[in-house]
């Protein structure tokens, strides 16, 4: 990983699964902030020809790879979920990889902040050197149920299973600078987006 050092003002953006991470940052993205989302770069770095796509096929095998030399992402998942070793193999392949064109990315923005999402941010994250603030995105766990519900056609048990595999709001909130309680309509959640935008313009623009 490069040691990064940023010349923007950069704001993590992050939420538990259906909490409303992506209303929030398409509206800051409609109000013409740069968004960079790291489940997008995430996809991004395992493209045919990009370096840690080679580096699964020499770890994994090439039964990762579907006829077209895309990444096959149910068998990469099948292998690097079958046994604790071979989680770490995936995550210190594709991490540094994520983390680096990250980097590159917000190194371009020339607007006054930047809005980074982060799905699985944590008190351990690395983004946390660098990002000037935190945004978490909160929603009542039955709401939050609801729209996964909705949106994916899982099962309400499946929706569970995965919330449970990811941090709490509780865990979340402690490394909030900001919050937006998504609970109500989508015209007050853009509500909330548009007051932390004049504040985020502020504030990047004083750095
Ligand atoms: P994930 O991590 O699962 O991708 P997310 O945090 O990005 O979720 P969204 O995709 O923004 O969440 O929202 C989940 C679903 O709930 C979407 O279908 C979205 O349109 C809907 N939704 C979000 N907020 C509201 C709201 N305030 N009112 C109505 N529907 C909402």
């Amino acid at each position: 990983m490069q040691a990064f050092k940023p010349t923007s003002f950069i704001v993590g953006l992050t939420g538990g699964i259906g909490s409303g991470k992506t209303v929030c940052s398409d509206h800051f993205d409609a109000l013409g902030v740069p968004v960079i989302d790291t489940d997008i770069i995430a996809r991004e770095i395992v493209e045919p020809g990009q370096p840690a796509l080679q580096q699964l096929v020499d770890a994994f095998g090439r039964s990762i790879l579907n006829q077209d030399q895309t990444l096959d992402r149910s068998a990469l998942r099948k292998i690097a979920f079958a046994s604790a070793e071979a989680k770490l193999k995936l995550d210190q392949i594709t991490h540094p990889a994520i983390y680096d064109l990250t980097i590159s990315k917000v190194s371009e923005v020339t607007f006054p902040y930047c809005v980074l999402v982060i799905p699985l941010l944590n008190s351990d994250s690395a983004y946390l050197d660098f990002l000037r603030r935190v945004l978490v995105v909160t929603a009542a766990r039955e709401t939050k149920i609801e729209r996964v519900k909705k949106r994916s056609k899982l099962s309400r048990d499946e929706v569970v299973r995965i919330m449970e595999t990811q941090l709490s709001d509780g865990d979340r909130l402690k490394i909030a600078d900001d919050i937006i309680e998504n609970d109500a309509s989508l015209a007050e959640a853009q509500q909330q987006v548009e007051v932390l935008h004049k504040k985020y313009l502020e504030l990047g623009l004083q750095d």
